[in-house]
C-alpha cells in the first residue's frame, strides 16, 4: 500500500484529505516499475508527478498495425502487422552493415535489418524456427522485402504488448514512446471504478459510459475520430474536469463570503465628488455604470469579490481610485496593487492631483522604499495614510492597516484564486476586493478563471482616442519601416520597437534587443533607449523615464513593457517577429500607444513564410482593436497551449478540456454544480460523497476542506 506521506507537499500545503480510494492515483510515478530517476523527469515535463498525471495524458494520435497482408501482396511503405517463422540470422561483418534476421510468412521472406544491434538480444527475441508476429514499416531494399528496425516483435502466444491501434502521446526529447507507453498503461493498472458523481440522467442521456471505462477507451483509439475532443468518451472527460474546476469556485466564493461576514462600508459620495469635480474628463457611461456596481457592492453587507475587465486604455484606474474614496469616506482605508514598481509610481503619480483635491493621504509601498519603509508603516498602522499603494509588498507580513477596508488588484495575471484566497487572512476584519485586469478575457475563460467572483466589463474607450493603423508587413521590408521611423521622429514622433520573444530565454531576448538597438543607432544617428527583464528595477525606471521626456525617442524592449506603462507620446509600435506573439500579446503591445491624441501606428513586422494560425492572428489584428473579440478569435484559434504567454496569463489550464471546443459543457457543468450545491450544500449526500472524490481526483483538495467533514 503507497501512503500519502510519500507525496511532496502541495503549493498551499494542508492536510489533505483525500480518500485512500483514490491514494494509487497519487502515488509518484517512480513507483511504476522501469521508471528510474531520468525517465521519472521526462515523463513528468510531458505528462506531471502522479500516475493520475499519466492517466489523463491522452493520446494524440495512433498508428493503425491492423493491416495485416500475406507478405507477396503488401504494400510498400505502410506499417504492416505479419505472423512470420523465424528463418535465420545473418551478424554484420562490419559496423556500417546492419545485422539481419531472415523471417518469412508463406508467400515470401523479409528480411529485418537492425543497426548497432546485440546479438544476445536479437537471439532472444528471434530464436531461429520460432514464429513470432511482428510490425512495422514495410520496405523494399533492392530486391528483398526489409523492414528496418521493427516497432514490436512477439510471441504469438504473448500478444498483449500488441494492439492493432496503438495509441501516440506527445513526447519530450529522450523519452521515446514505447517507454512512455508502458508508463501509462502501468498507470492504467490502477485505475480502480470510482463511485458516480454524475447525475445518471444527465450522463445516460450523454450517451457517456462510466468513468474508468471512458478512461480506459480514451486511451485505446481504434481510429482518427477516437482521437477528436468531441468523442462522448473525451466529452464525459472533460466534462468532469470542468464540474470540478465549477464546484471548486463555487465553494471557493462560498466561503469567501461567508467566513467572513463582510462588513457595509457606506460612502456618503463626499470626496468622490470632490475628486469627480477635479477630473479633467467626464466619465463614460461605462466607467458610471462599473462603479455604481462597485459601490452597491462596497456598501452592502456581504464581501465583495469582483473583477474588473477592460482593455487597455479603457480608464481602469479612476474606477478603482472612486472605488477606494468610498471606502475612506467610510473612515476605512484602502489597498491598491500593482504588479510592477513602475506601475505603482505611475498610479501614485496620476492619482496624486486627485488626492490634493481631495485632501487625503497617499502612501507609496514597493520593495524599494527602504528609507521611508519604517515611517510608512507605522503612518499606516495609524491609519494616517488612507490609500496605500504598491506591489506585492503591500500585502507581506509586517504590513498592517489600521482597517483595511477595499483592496483593488491592477493587472491581475500573476494573482491567481490561491492568492485570492491568502487576502482573506489580511488584518482580520474581511476586505472587499477588486481585481481589475487588462486582458481581455472570453466569457468561457472568465468562467473557468473567475467563476468566484462577480465581473464589471468596461467596454469600449474613453472618447478622444484615434484608431490605431495596424500594419502587417514582412521583415524583408525592414528598410522601409527604418524609413518610416525616420520621417516619424523627425516630426517629433516616438516610438516602441519590441524585439523577438524567445520561449525560456531571456538572454537570447536580450542578445536580440540589444543587437537592434545599437542597429537602429547606427542607421537612425538618434537616442535609443533599451528596456528589458534582465534589468534592475531603478535602471529600468530610469530608461522609461529618460523615454518619457522625450530625451530617447526610441525604446527597445523585450516585452517588459507589455504591462501597463503610459506614455501617451509614443504613437508607433514595432513588434519585431510578431508571428511569434499570441493576439493577446499583441492586443497589449498594440494598446500603448494610441493613448494620447496623436495618430498612432503599430507594425508589425512578420519573418514569413507564415502558418495558417500566424496569418490569422495577424489578420485579425488588422481587422479589429476590440479586446474581447480579440480575445474569444484567440481562445478560437489556439491550440491548446501552443500560445506563447498563455501560461503566465493567470488562465486555468486543463488537462482534457478544451474551451475552444467544450464551451457548451462548460455551461452545463456551471449550472450543475449550481444545482448540487443548493440541494446538497455541504456534499453530504451519496453523489455528493462522489463529487468530493472528483474534486479530489482533480486536485481541487482546498474546495473540500470548505465542507462540513462528510
Ligand atoms: P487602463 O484601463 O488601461 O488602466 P487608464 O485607467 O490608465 O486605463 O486610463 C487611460 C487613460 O485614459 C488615462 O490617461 C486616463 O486619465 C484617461 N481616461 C480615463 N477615463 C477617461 C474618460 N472618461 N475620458 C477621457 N479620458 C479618460
Ligand atoms: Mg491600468
Amino acid at each position: 500500500m503507497r501512503s500519502v506521506e510519500n507525496n511532496r507537499p502541495r503549493p498551499y500545503s494542508f492536510e489533505s484529505m483525500r480518500p485512500s480510494i483514490l491514494f494509487p492515483f497519487f502515488a509518484e510515478i517512480r513507483t511504476l516499475a522501469g521508471v528510474g530517476p531520468k525517465v521519472e523527469r521526462l515523463i513528468q515535463r510531458v505528462a506531471g508527478p502522479r500516475l493520475v498525471d499519466l492517466m489523463f495524458d491522452l493520446p494524440t494520435g495512433l498508428i493503425d498495425r491492423s493491416y495485416r497482408p500475406k507478405l507477396a501482396e503488401a504494400e510498400l511503405g505502410r506499417i504492416v502487422t505479419v505472423n512470420v517463422n523465424v528463418l535465420s540470422h545473418k551478424p554484420s561483418r562490419d559496423r556500417r552493415q546492419p545485422y539481419r534476421v531472415i523471417v518469412s510468412d508463406d508467400t515470401s521472406l523479409l528480411e529485418l535489418a537492425f543497426f548497432h544491434a546485440h546479438a544476445d538480444y536479437l537471439k532472444r527475441q528471434l530464436p531461429e524456427g520460432s514464429r513470432r508476429i511482428i510490425s512495422g514499416k514495410l520496405e523494399r531494399f533492392r530486391d528483398t522485402l526489409q523492414m528496418t528496425h521493427p516497432d514490436h516483435i512477439v510471441a504469438p502466444e504473448d500478444d498483449s504488448g500488441l494492439t492493432l491501434h496503438e495509441p501516440i502521446y506527445a513526447l519530450t526529447e529522450g523519452l521515446t514512446l514505447k517507454v512512455l507507453s508502458k508508463a501509462i498503461r502501468a498507470a492504467l493498472d490502477n485505475v480502480v471504478l470510482l463511485p458516480e458523481w454524475d447525475d445518471p440522467a444527465f450522463f445516460a442521456k450523454q450517451g457517456w459510459h462510466a468513468w474508468h471505462e471512458a478512461l480506459l477507451e480514451a486511451h485505446a483509439p481504434q481510429s482518427d475520430a477516437d482521437l477528436s475532443p468531441e468523442t462522448p468518451v473525451r466529452k464525459r472527460l472533460a466534462y468532469d474536469e470542468l464540474l470540478a474546476n465549477q464546484l471548486a469556485l463555487l465553494l471557493i466564493r462560498r466561503q469567501m463570503r461567508q467566513a467572513k461576514k463582510g462588513r457595509a462600508l457606506p460612502g456618503d459620495g463626499s470626496l468622490k465628488a470632490r475628486a469627480i469635480a477635479a477630473l479633467p474628463f467626464a466619465l463614460t457611461a461605462p466607467q458610471l455604470q462599473a462603479i455604481a456596481e462597485i459601490e452597491a457592492d462596497i456598501a452592502a453587507p456581504t464581501r465583495m469579490l469582483r473583477l474588473l475587465q477592460g482593455d487597455v486604455g479603457s480608464g481602469k484606474t479612476i474606477v478603482a481610485f472612486l472605488a477606494l474614496l468610498n471606502a475612506v469616506e467610510a473612515s476605512a482605508q484602502g489597498a491598491f496593487m500593482a504588479p510592477t514598481e513602475i506601475l505603482a509610481r505611475q498610479h501614485m503619480a496620476s492619482l496624486e492631483p486627485y488626492a490634493k483635491a481631495t485632501d487625503i493621504r497617499l502612501g507609496l509601498l514597493t520593495g524599494r522604499e527602504r528609507a521611508t519603509r519604517e515611517t510608512t508603516l507605522a503612518a499606516l498602522a495609524a491609519g494616517e495614510i488612507d490609500i496605500l499603494i504598491g506591489t506585492h509588498a503591500l500585502f507581506t507580513e509586517d504590513v498592517e492597516f489600521a482597517d483595511l477596508g477595499l483592496a483593488v488588484i491592477d493587472e491581475q495575471h500573476k494573482f491567481g484564486v490561491h492568492q485570492r484566497m491568502l487576502l482573506q487572512g489580511k488584518g482580520g476584519r474581511p476586505v472587499d476586493v477588486l481585481v481589475m485586469t487588462a486582458t481581455p478575457i472570453p466569457r468561457t475563460l472568465a468562467l473557468t478563471a473567475y467563476g468566484d467572483m462577480d465581473v464589471s466589463r468596461l467596454m469600449g474607450r474613453p472618447p478622444g482616442r484615434q484608431p490605431i493603423a495596424t500594419r502587417t508587413l514582412s521583415d524583408e521590408r525592414l528598410d522601409e519601416v527604418i524609413e518610416h521611423l525616420r520621417k516619424a521622429i523627425a516630426t517629433g514622433a516616438r516610438a516602441y520597437w519590441v524585439c523577438p520573444l524567445v520561449e525560456e530565454s531571456e538572454f537570447v531576448d536580450l542578445a536580440a534587443a540589444e543587437e537592434r538597438a545599437a542597429m537602429l543607432k547606427r542607421v537612425l544617428g538618434l537616442k535609443i533607449g533599451l528596456v528589458h527583464g534582465k534589468m534592475k528595477g531603478t535602471e529600468r525606471d530610469a530608461e522609461m523615464a529618460r523615454f518619457k521626456a522625450g530625451e530617447t525617442s526610441i525604446l527597445v524592449a523585450t516585452t517588459v513593457i507589455e504591462v501597463g506603462v503610459d506614455v501617451p507620446e509614443a504613437t508607433i509600435m514595432v513588434v519585431e517577429h510578431a508571428e511569434r506573439f499570441g493576439l493577446a500579446q499583441l492586443h497589449q503591445l498594440r494598446g500603448r500607444v494610441g493613448r494620447g491624441s496623436g495618430k498612432s501606428s503599430c507594425l508589425l513586422i512578420y519573418h514569413g513564410p507564415l502558418g495558417e494560425t500566424a496569418k490569422a492572428r495577424l489578420n485579425t489584428m488588422r481587422e479589429t482593436d476590440d479586446g474581447f473579440v480579440i480575445a474569444e478569435k484567440d481562445l478560437e484559434l489556439r491550440g491548446a497551449g501552443e500560445l506563447l504567454g498563455t501560461r503566465q496569463s493567470g488562465m486555468v489550464e486543463f488537462r482534457v478540456a478544451d474551451l475552444a471546443v467544450h464551451g457548451d459543457l462548460l455551461a452545463a457543468a456551471r449550472d450543475d454544480a449550481q444545482l448540487i450545491l443548493t440541494r446538497d450544500p455541504e456534499l453530504q449526500s451519496e453523489r455528493g460523497q462522489a463529487l468530493r472524490t472528483l474534486l479530489y481526483l482533480f486536485g481541487r483538495d482546498e474546495a473540500v476542506r470548505y465542507l462540513k467533514a462528510g
